[in-house]
């Protein structure tokens, strides 16, 4: 008789990663802090403790002791279709490893997780499926010419053809919330500063594929991060500015692994650039914001990078703004529910996630709820449209940094 072949592989497995199924203590820390989990009214499914302890099972089915004597236990395609539903109820916000008892890289064994999926024909989910697709014929996940990058550009911003220093908008501030694209542009320009951007070259950074185990099937991400790299290069570009947080983090800890190499210039996120500037007194700020202010720490920019500073000492620098936190912060923020391909594949646990977020703003009766990438912004200014919280205002930090510089945005087109 023919010996049945495992139900899933462990080829995209690290032997840390395997090693760190088995160091769950099964403690259940994370389960208290998980976002998703919380928002799904606590669905067992999702907790992430529970996922460990299910792919570890599968793991011994296949490959354990019993397996290697008597041959692989077969895992039944339902209970297979079943955890891929759980492990993509995930923002992938990392806040189950910064409260891991033993320090297990969860992030990066759920996107080891949902790429093993992929390949065995299960995942992505709902409308993550596109993606792929989307991002390899238009090189954005919107289906948009990618010409229309920053040909919207108004007259007045000046863009060098070449520089050490580039702007990266990212396809959702050139191409959905161009605020944000077009604040960075002017404020640079305001400030003297000579930069220059990709426009129709620049590719989607590869996060969305990434987040949601779609870089393991083809080498789309891997082409696209190497293309970046070298039209970045070709450029002049000794520093890259991010608005951006799901970008920046692609860019910083994605595209050295995708390419193989060490990146050949320097990543920052726009925060950090203008709080080097802030500190040599290099802005001069003209109109006073008379708000209070909360911060939202992206997961991407916070925790996954460790940028938690730089944004803060921007809005403490904006005249007028009264700072004040919320009580989850830092590394013990609480996820907006952007990410990890949940708002496109379980837009309804997106909104879910996003309303605690925004209460957790409430409660500190902040007039303004500011963060520093556009997914946030748009995810927490939907769930403060979902429980009706409409005198809080959302906006991005560098939006208000060039609104106090005397910047006019009042012809952005969204
Ligand atoms: S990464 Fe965030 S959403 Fe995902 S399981 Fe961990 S705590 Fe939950
Ligand atoms: S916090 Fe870490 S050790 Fe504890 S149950 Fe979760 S994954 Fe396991």
């Amino acid at each position: 008789m023919a010996k049945r072949e495992p139900s899933i592989t462990t080829e995209n497995f690290t032997a840390v990663q395997l090693m760190e199924l088995d160091s769950c203590s099964r403690c259940g820390e994370c389960v208290d802090w998980c976002p998703t989990y919380d928002a799904s009214g606590q669905d067992p499914g999702l907790a992430p403790r529970d996922k460990i302890l299910r792919w570890r099972e599968y793991m011994n089915q296949s490959y354990g002791l019993r397996a290697k004597l008597f041959g692989p236990k077969e895992i039944s395609e339902e209970e297979i279709e079943q955890f891929k539903d759980d492990v993509y109820g995930c923002t992938t916000c990392g806040m189950c490893a910064t409260v891991c008892e033993s320090a297990i890289n969860t992030v990066e064994l759920w996107e080891s997780m949902r790429a093993n999926l992929v390949k065995r024909g299960n995942g992505p989910f709902g409308k993550q499926g596109a993606f792929l697709k989307l991002i390899g014929e238009y090189k954005n996940p919107y289906m948009e010419d990618n010409a229309n990058r920053v040909n919207w550009f108004p007259e007045d911003i000046k863009v060098e053809d070449k520089a050490e220093i580039l702007y990266f908008g990212g396809c959702t501030a050139e191409l959905k919330q161009r605020k944000l694209a077009l604040a960075t542009a002017r404020l640079l320009n305001k400030l003297g500063i000579k930069f220059t951007m990709l426009g129709e070259d620049e590719i989607c950074c590869g996060s969305a594929l990434i987040r949601t185990g779609q870089y393991f099937i083809n080498d789309t991400a891997k082409v696209n991060a190497q293309k970046n790299v070298d039209n970045i290069k070709a450029k002049g570009a000794k520093i890259v500015l991010y608005a951006c947080a799901g970008c920046f983090r692609a860019s910083k800890v994605d595209w050295p692994r995708l390419t193989e190499k060490e990146l050949p210039f320097k990543v920052m996120h726009i925060t950090e650039y203008l709080q080097g500037l802030i500190e040599k007194g290099e802005i001069k700020w003209e109109k006073s914001i008379d708000k209070t202010v909360t911060y939202h720490d992206p997961c991407h920019l916070g925790r996954h990078v460790g940028v938690f500073e730089p944004p803060r000492a921007v809005l403490e620098a904006i005249p007028g703004i009264k700072f004040i936190e919320m009580e989850r912060i830092e590394e013990n923020q609480r996820c907006c529910g952007a990410g990890g391909g949940v708002k496109a594949g379980i837009p309804d646990l997106a909104l879910g996630v996003a309303s605690t977020r925004v209460e957790d703003a409430l409660a500190t009766k902040a007039e303004l709820l500011s963060s520093a990438c556009p997914f946030c912004k748009r995810n927490l200014s939907d769930g403060r449209d979902a429980i009706g919280a409409k005198d809080l205002e959302v906006e991005d930090v560098v939006v208000l940094a060039a609104e106090a510089m005397g910047i006019d945005l009042s012809d952005s087109p969204e």
